[in-house]
Order: structure tokens, then sequence, then C-alpha cells
């Protein structure tokens, strides 16, 4: 077993406790075990975080995009060569299997090199003058020091597009990271300063989620906020931003909807889906949760993906064969029993799962539940754990309606041989994100975010450096 360390503060380019020394325990999800602490910021705290930020941005706003490029990618191979050492720490504060936490940190360290080479290519604009001898320029400038809060379902990768966008224009940051899950993303900041990131640029606080973001986000020094996690809470943060004029990034839930249609190849289908629902047990944004499968392939469908779920290897992430580990918090333990006794209420049948797994633990058996009534929890709201539903759908207009039903819009799935309804299915689904006859999400390349309920902005792809820079016109005439 890994040592896990105490997790402290990083304020300056220090790493030290909070001025009260207060700390929160840290928790092993598998064992309820204590296994650490994080230090608990206060306002002393953020007061020392705003002058570092403030002073960060005056000196890393100068930095050449070239060499902060060059900084960065030094830290993605420093983050990238920890891998193995890192991964354990992931496992033992979130409980995902460590071959998932291993991939998690190297698709961050791809998220860093990605960002730091787009920064190079923040480019301004010429506008062509209406008079000889003037020019016109839009010069692109960072926006200022950034607040950002991020969630404990990928303590690394929620956090590292964050940092890397910021940093990567010429921003500051703030960030405050999952009090349950700190010492991955403390390993993320580490490299980051191990590669010559001047002090100030980042910082990296704990302690309660609304006391610091009530505090940073209207605070002068901070120009940006942006933030990942639930649509209620997201919504509380964008009226303070909208408050206080601060630009905002919104990374919301989802309810991904995925429809299967008659024509589609019901082996890979299955197959595909079954790996992606389970994938860090369901606790992801974009997760799979509202399968709607046409008539025709119904009862085909749902006996493969009860076949393949049944065959998901539930244990110890530490386990080599553990295909998903246990739930990160008690809280999703709950959540998980209360979707199932109120889907039996609302007339839903239990294909597989359904219970929690042993005393110790938040462990959770992946559930698939069949023919749900509209009413139900689980069908209104994000279940967030190892929950499958899958309903029978007629027609193409049918599937489109229920997929549009709900306030969000995330991501969403879609099988068929078809173009014509591949093409169709992507132009109809209100969806930040869809992805057909196969897993494409989430690449550093690529955009991802949502509409509707699920937020706005991106945390991918060159629309995500656009919201951490400002546009500011110059006019100029040779005099
Ligand atoms: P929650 O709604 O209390 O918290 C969600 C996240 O927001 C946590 O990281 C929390 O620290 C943070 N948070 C809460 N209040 C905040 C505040 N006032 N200011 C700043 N940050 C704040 O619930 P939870 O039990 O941690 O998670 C439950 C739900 O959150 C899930 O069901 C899911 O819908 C959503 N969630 C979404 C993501 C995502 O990737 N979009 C990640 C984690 C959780």
């Amino acid at each position: 077993m890994p040592t896990y360390q105490d997790t402290q503060l990083f304020i300056n380019g220090v790493w030290g406790p909070a001025a009260s020394g207060r700390t929160l325990p840290v928790v092993n999800p598998a064992t309820h075990a204590q296994i650490g602490t994080v230090a608990y910021a206060e306002k002393a705290d953020l007061d020392r975080a705003l002058e570092a930020a403030e002073a960060g941005f005056k000196t890393w706003r100068k930095v050449s995009a070239f060499d902060r490029c060059k900084i960065m990618r030094k830290a993605a191979d420093i983050f990238r060569e920890r891998a193995d050492k890192i991964a354990p720490l992931l496992t033992l504060e979130q409980g995902k299997p460590v071959g998932e936490a291993r991939m998690e940190i190297l698709a961050g360290a791809d998220v860093i090199d990605w960002f730091a080479e787009e920064g190079r290519r923040a480019y301004g604009r010429v506008i062509p003058a209406r008079s000889e001898g003037v020019y016109q320029l839009v010069v692109k400038e960072p926006v200022g020091p950034v607040a950002a809060f991020t969630p404990w379902n990928f303590p690394i990768n929620q956090a590292v597009r964050k940092l890397s966008a910021a940093l990567s224009t010429g921003c500051s940051i703030i960030i405050k990271a999952p009090e349950e899950t700190p010492a991955s993303p403390s390993e993320l900041v580490r490299a980051f300063a191990d590669a010559g990131v001047p002090a100030g640029v980042i910082n990296l606080v704990y302690g309660s989620p609304a006391e610091i973001s009530s505090y940073l986000i209207p605070h002068p020094v901070i120009r940006k906020m942006s933030f990942t996690g639930s649509t209620a809470v997201g919504k509380l943060l964008a009226g303070m931003a909208g408050q206080h004029m601060k630009r905002a990034t919104m990374e919301l839930g989802g309810h991904a909807p995925v429809i299967i249609f008659d024509d589609a190849d019901i082996d890979i289908a299955a197959k595909t889906m079954t790996f992606m629902k389970y994938r860090n047990a369901g606790q992801v944004c974009v997760s799979p949760t509202r399968f709607l499968v046409q008539e025709g392939v119904y009862k085909q469908f749902v006996e493969k993906f009860v076949e393949g779920t049944k065959a998901v290897k539930v244990g110890d992430g530490f386990d080599k064969d553990t295909k998903m580990a246990t739930l990160a918090n008690p809280r999703r333990l709950s959540a998980m029993v209360a979707n199932v006794d109120d889907a039996k209420k609302h007339g839903g049948k239990v294909q597989t799962g359904g219970y929690p797994i042993g005393e110790k633990g938040n462990f959770f058996e992946p559930t698939v539940i069949t023919e749900l009534s509209k009413d139900a929890a689980a069908m209104n709201n994000e279940p967030f754990g190892p929950l499958a539903i899958i309903n029978p759908f007629k027609t193409f207009d049918d599937a489109v309606t229920e997929a549009n039903r709900l306030p969000y819009g995330l991501a969403a799935y879609a099988w068929t041989r078809s173009a014509k309804t591949a093409n169709a299915i992507a132009a109809q689904v209100e969806t930040g994100m869809m992805t057909i006859n196969h897993l494409g999400f989430a690449l550093p390349e690529v955009p991802f975010g949502g509409v509707k309920d699920s937020g706005y902005g991106s945390e991918g792809g060159s629309e995500a450096i656009e919201p951490y820079l400002v546009s500011k016109f110059v006019t100029q005439a040779g005099l």
C-alpha cells in the first residue's frame, strides 16, 4: 500500500498548513478508514492566495507564449513520469481501479501538452481599415487571475483542464480542489511547480466550498471563474458570477440518452456501452444513463447489456481484475439505494443488481432497470452511479422527444448503420456532445461542454482557450 501524505495548501510557491492549523479528515471510500488530512483554508489563507495570484499574473503574463509552452510541456513530462506513484494515491482517496487512475494521469499529461501548444496559437486579428495608413488590430490578452472549483469524480482531469487553459493563456489561478480527494490534484500542482511555473501563478486551496467560492468569486482580483459540479451549485455560482460581472465556465450535470436504432450493431453497442456505463462506477458527467432502444432490437439489447453488466467484476481498486470499484463517498451509495427503491415503486423491473455490496466501503452492484416510468426519480435526476435504465421506443421522433425531455444537454450517444439516421439524430438531439457508433468524448483537442442546464463554455478544444482571453481593439494611424 502506498504512503498517503497529508495534503497542504500551495500559496505563493510554498506548501504549508492553513494559518489556523485546521484540517479535514480524508477517508478511503473502500474501507471508510481515515488515511490522512487536508489543510482547511480560511479567509487569511484566501487573502494570501489572492495577493499571490495578483502578483503571479503580473509575472506570468510577461512570459512569452513560447516560454510558457516550454514550462508546461516540462510539467506534462514530469507528471507522466510520476504516473505510477500518483495512481495509487488517487485510488486510495477516490476508489477507482488503479488502472483507471493511471489512465486519468496520462490523459491529464496529454491535456497539459495540448493546451501548452494551443496557447502559442492564441492569435489576434488585423482588420482592413477604411483609411490609408490606419491599422486595426485585435489583440488577445489574458483575462486575469482565475478562481476554479473542481470535483472529486476525476480529481486530476477536472483540475488539469482549468489549470492548463489558464496557464497557456498567461492567467494565474487559485484552484479549490476537492477536499475528499485532495492528494492527487496536489501532485498535479507539484508537477507544474517542479517544472518551473513561477510562485503565485498557481495557488491551491481546500476548505469549505461555499465559503471559498463566495469569497473568491466577488473579489475584485478575480476576473474569471470556472466550475465543474452539479447543476444546482452551478446555478448558484453562475448567479454570483453574473452579479459581479465575472466571466464563467460551467461544466455541470447531465443525463445522457443512448439511442439505439433497429439497424445498429447490437453486439458492439452493448459491449461498448457496458464499458462506458460502469467506468468510474458511473460517476461521470457524460455517463450513459437513459438507454432508448428501438422495439425491433429491444429484447436482444437488454439481454446482451444485462449479460455484460453481470460480468463486470466489482472489487477493490487495487485488485488488477477489478473493473468497477467503490463509489467515492457514502452520499452516492445512499443515492443509489434511494434511486432503486423509488424505481421499484414506479414499476421499474430490476434486471440485475440493485443492492449495496458488503458492510465496508461504498460498494454497489452494477444495476440495470427496464421499463421505468418517466416520473421515477432516476429518469429525471442524474443518478451519478452504476445504474442503467433501458426503455423501448417506436419511432425516430419518439426517441428525439424523450432524449430532449430533460433540462440537461451534456452528452448523447447513438447507434445506427444508416448515415441518414446518424445525421438526423445528431441534428435533432439538444446536446453539447454527440458520439455515434463509438466513444469519442473528452480528448483534449475536441470541445467538451453542455447546453441547457448542463452549463456553458467548453473545457476542451480551441473553444476552451477563448474564455481565458479578452480581445482588445487597437487602432493606429501613422502620423
Ligand atoms: P454537491 O452538489 O454538493 O457538490 C458538487 C461539487 O460542487 C463538489 O465538488 C463540491 O465540492 C462543489 N460545491 C458544492 N457547493 C459548492 C459551493 N457553494 N461553491 C463551490 N463549490 C461547491 O454534491 P456532491 O454530492 O459532491 O455531488 C453530487 C452531484 O454533483 C452528482 O450527483 C452530480 O450530479 C454532480 N457532480 C457533477 C460532476 C461533473 O463532472 N459535472 C462532478 C461531481 C459531481
